[in-house]
């Protein structure tokens, strides 16, 4: 008999223990219960009284398709990391830690190994070289875990950079130039408003496309601008800040995205703390552009079926049939008279002017995060429903980025006759592990997320760290102590293996979080009816689901 006709609710408890329990229904559970539904289970051992415990930890993905409830989890985080800086009236403080006794230590340790490895240096002992090396690697290591931050001397100094011709500079664009104050808080208006702002940015057109994004004519639209323009898009946005604070004279702070539009090409989003005037940020928009100093590549020189050849003995790339060396990267550099391409942004801006605690600022946190759990081609809407003309429309986009150098470093280079930066044996001329040209990004490789340094000041750990202290607090606040928490351990922690025979299956590994997460939600209600005499908001799922 089929396991599904069973009456479960009359048979015994070990009958329905003896029940295969069906995976689907524990990962629907979990989902359900916005717990993780691919955890690692990971060997909990409590250090002090020597229990050990199979715990799931979270995933931690940022992509629905492979876990909703952390994709979810992560969304919603970014969510409160961009509405705890968009509308701050009060100047982030950045508040450097002094320098440890540890800290002042290692850095006089490394002082020593330094004037050391140049000492060898000059007198050729390159085995001590290496060992000191050695040392000053695990020293930095030791020092970044500490929390140093910035840059380490290196220890050799690295060749000056080849000094560009006041050619090849980035041209300034025409624009007024202020001073910038150090100041990141916008003003207020009428006594009261401060408003700050929601910005859209998009790229030029390429040719005309239909509803669904698709390019009515493919032969007639400029795949190759669009993929190269897809490629320098982080770029422009560089310049674009770096533009607006100087025209408009303070240190400008933003939250912002990049998404695909439905024509496969990024736009960007963002949140600006302050008010910045339409007209200036269109002027800005319009006089930004981005030069790329990269060798010429509209010619492919090799294909498939001749491709350049590594010579192992000259430890360079060289044509197959002549066998001469083909130029290096920086040799192909050095001859530039004009940029290999310009980047600038359509005629497109969105600008809007939004005030704190509306429920137009929620709204447009969430267009702003919205895509967030999705990859770009889903954010594109290329799934199952998408038509003819779309796909061919991006089987020609990609064929394009396929041919379109993605860094110095890229190896397609080779298909237009110079050696990328580094070259070396490994490199398969064409071959370019790049996302850039992964079918799937449309050429949008960079972060999806760009926050500007003083936005809340906080980083990501430091937004969760803060929600789960949130929860504790309260916990504590309404006397309920928790079963398990700071208080034990330490722990120390064993990755398993599946055959291990304590590790359960994963349905049984799924309901035992699902189990865990409802104590903590009731263990969370109840705190709030203690400490506020009334019943949770409708907040408070999301709330325990961030900290636990
Ligand atoms: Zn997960
Ligand atoms: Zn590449």
């Amino acid at each position: 008999m089929d396991a599904t006709n069973f009456d479960v609710a009359r048979m015994t408890r070990a009958q329905r223990a003896a029940l295969p329990l069906n995976a689907d229904v524990a990962h629907a559970l979990a989902e359900q219960h916005g717990v993780c539904t691919r955890p690692l289970a990971m060997r909990r051992i409590d250090t002090t009284t020597g229990r050990t415990d199979i715990v799931p930890v979270p995933c931690g993905s940022t992509r629905e398709d492979q876990c909703r409830p952390c994709a979810e989890k992560a969304r919603r985080l970014r969510m409160t990391q961009c509405r705890q800086g968009w509308h701050l009236d009060t100047e982030p403080v950045t508040s450097r830690a002094k320098p440890s006794e540890d800290h002042k230590e290692l850095m006089a340790t490394r002082a020593d190994l330094l004037a050391a490895y140049t000492e060898c240096k000059t007198n050729g002992d390159e085995l001590t070289c290496e060992q000191i090396a050695d040392s000053v690697a695990e020293l930095d290591a030791e020092l970044r875990a500490a929390g140093v931050r910035g840059r380490l001397t290196p220890l050799d100094t690295p060749p000056k950079p080849v000094k560009r011709s006041t050619r090849r500079r980035q041209d300034t664009p025409e624009l007024p130039r202020r001073p910038i104050e150090r100041r990141t808080v916008g003003r207020v208006f009428a006594g009261r408003y401060r408003p700050s702002t929601f910005l859209t940015l998009t790229l030029d057109s390429y040719g005309r496309v239909d509803n669904e994004g698709a390019a009515v004519d493919p032969n007639r639209y400029d795949y190759q601008r669009a993929a190269r323009d897809a490629i320098h898009f982080p770029a422009l946005i560089d310049r674009f800040w770096q533009n607006t604070r100087r025209c408009v004279g303070w240190d400008v702070q933003y939250f912002g995205t990049v998404e695909p539009q439905k024509r496969g090409t990024p736009h960007f989003h963002a949140a600006i703390r302050g008010a910045i005037p339409r007209s200036e940020l269109r002027a800005i928009t319009a006089a930004t552009y981005h030069q790329v100093w990269w060798p010429a590549h509209d010619q492919l020189l090799y294909t498939d079926d001749r491709l350049p050849i590594w010579d192992t003995r000259a430890k360079t790339f060289t044509d197959p049939n002549t066998g001469t060396p083909l130029p290096t990267w920086e040799q192909a550099c050095d001859q530039l008279t004009e940029p290999a391409h310009v980047v600038r942004f359509g005629t497109q801006v969105h600008v809007k002017g939004i005030l704190g605690g509306t429920e137009e600022a929620g709204r447009h946190i969430g267009y702003l995060t919205k895509y967030l759990t999705k990859t770009i081609g889903q954010a594109a809407g290329l799934g199952e429903h998408a038509t003819d003309a779309q796909r061919e429309h991006v089987h020609r986009l990609h064929a394009e980025l396929q041919i379109t150098p993605c860094s110095p470093r890229c190896a397609v280079w080779l298909l237009y006759g110079i050696q990328p930066k580094g070259a070396r044996h490994s490199m398969t001329p064409g071959r370019c592990k790049g996302k850039a040209h992964k079918p799937e990004h449309l050429g949008i490789a960079g972060r999806r997320v760009l926050v500007s340094r003083k936005w809340s000041n906080k980083t990501l750990d430091d937004h969760r760290a803060e929600r789960s202290a949130f929860v504790r607090q309260l916990l504590e606040q309404a006397g309920i102590q928790p079963d398990h928490g700071p208080q034990d351990g330490p722990y120390r922690w064993e990755r398993t293996a599946p055959t291990d025979p304590d590790v359960p299956a994963r349905p049984v590994l799924l309901l035992h979080a699902v189990a865990e997460r409802q104590r903590w939600k009731a263990e969370y209600t109840a705190a709030q009816l203690a400490t506020s005499g009334s019943p949770p908001t409708t907040n408070y799922s999301t709330a325990a689901n961030q900290a636990a």
